[in-house]
């Protein structure tokens, strides 16, 4: 029997998400035993050429890594969710926008003025910026276009799956495996880990007190951590309490605060709208019932940068989306 066909791609992305495929050490032999992979740039040798030859619905799965930042990346994923019987966003930037959705702060003309001339190593002094189309005497040379704004995989194309993280754990990414090659996939649509908290899991959870009050927030550099303690009992912002569990506590058992990089549980729209109201309602002075606007305004401006703690991973898919055009 054919075994069945699959793609890996990547986007906007660092390559971690490629890299975990790699972590899945001799699991890879099975995977590899199982399916026929037919796409996979980042290590094997395939063009875009080969994929158009497939018929449509042929792969039967695409796990697609990184955001969505430029036109090549656009025409890809709509080339490949034409080609796949199922699209799985593999990892934090497919599934929420991730770290590169973070660039939705700027726009293109600011970033490029940023990484092309002020970045202090950099050398430039025509203020050369990449260009769409450059002619030369042997001809014209493209790039695609560079988009203002980062999109999430199913911003751009019907996604079915979503596999959380950043990047995804290996055991994860074989129950996805497993799931696939048997048939056995939840509803369309589902975040493939635990509907379930990260303070549900944590291994600290005991110590998170019933009525937690933060007078001073505190960064991980300025305090020697507790390595069995809560977090936010101890000042420091944790996402645990609207990051969906799954990834075995990774952060938290290296002694380091959740960030938030599995996105939200079901049902939550905006992870960082969520995370500052969860964030805010335990802010407060012992003793006060009430917080006096200085109090608060000198406790929330200790949060040094909001925006990337509570959108850190989820921006491009938030309500927001991105800062106002000019
Ligand atoms: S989800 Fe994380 S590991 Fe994967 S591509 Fe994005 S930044 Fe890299
Ligand atoms: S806030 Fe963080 S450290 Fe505290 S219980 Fe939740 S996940 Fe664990
Ligand atoms: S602890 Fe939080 S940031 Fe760390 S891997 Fe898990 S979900 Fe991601």
């Amino acid at each position: 029997m054919a075994k069945p066909k699959v793609a890996f791609y990547w986007c906007a992305s660092c390559g971690g998400c490629e890299e975990t495929v790699v972590d899945l050490n001799e699991d890879i032999l099975k995977v590899a035993d199982a399916v026929d992979i037919v796409f996979w740039p980042v290590a094997l040798d395939f063009k875009r050429k080969d994929v158009e030859a497939l018929g449509d619905g042929e792969i039967a799965v695409s796990f697609i890594n990184g955001a969505i930042r430029t036109e090549e990346q656009e025409e890809m994923v709509k080339l490949l969710r034409t080609k796949s019987g199922l699209v799985v966003a593999f990892g934090s930037c497919a599934h929420l926008g991730g770290i590169p959705g973070l660039g939705n702060f700027w726009t293109r003309d600011t970033i490029f003025q940023r990484v092309y001339q002020e970045v202090p190593t950099v050398e430039n002094p025509e203020g050369t910026t990449p260009q769409q189309k450059t002619v030369f005497d042997f001809g014209e040379l493209t790039l695609p276009e560079f988009f203002d704004t980062v999109k999430t995989l199913d911003q751009t194309i019907p996604v079915d799956y979503y596999l959380p993280g950043c990047p995804p754990p290996p055991d994860l990414i074989m129950n996805a495996v497993n799931a696939i090659l048997k048939g056995e996939l939840p509803e369309k649509g589902a975040v493939l880990a635990p509907d379930k908290a990260q303070c549900d899991t944590c291994p600290r959870a005991e110590t998170k007190p019933e009525k937690l009050s933060i007078e001073e927030i505190k960064r991980p550099w300025q305090i020697k951590i507790d390595p069995e303690k809560c977090f936010l009992a101890q000042g420091l912002i944790c996402c645990g309490p609207f990051t969906r569990s799954g990834c075995g506590e990774t952060c938290i058992r290296a002694n380091m605060p959740c960030r938030g990089c599995f996105g939200p549980v079901d049902g939550v729209v905006d992870q960082g709208a969520k995370g500052l109201s969860a964030i805010a309602s335990i802010l407060g002075v012992e003793g006060e019932e009430k917080m006096t606007e200085e109090e608060a305004k000198k406790l929330i401006n200790q949060i040094v940068d909001p925006a990337g703690t509570f959108y850190r991973f989820s921006l491009a898919s938030s309500l927001l989306r991105r800062k106002r055009m000019e």
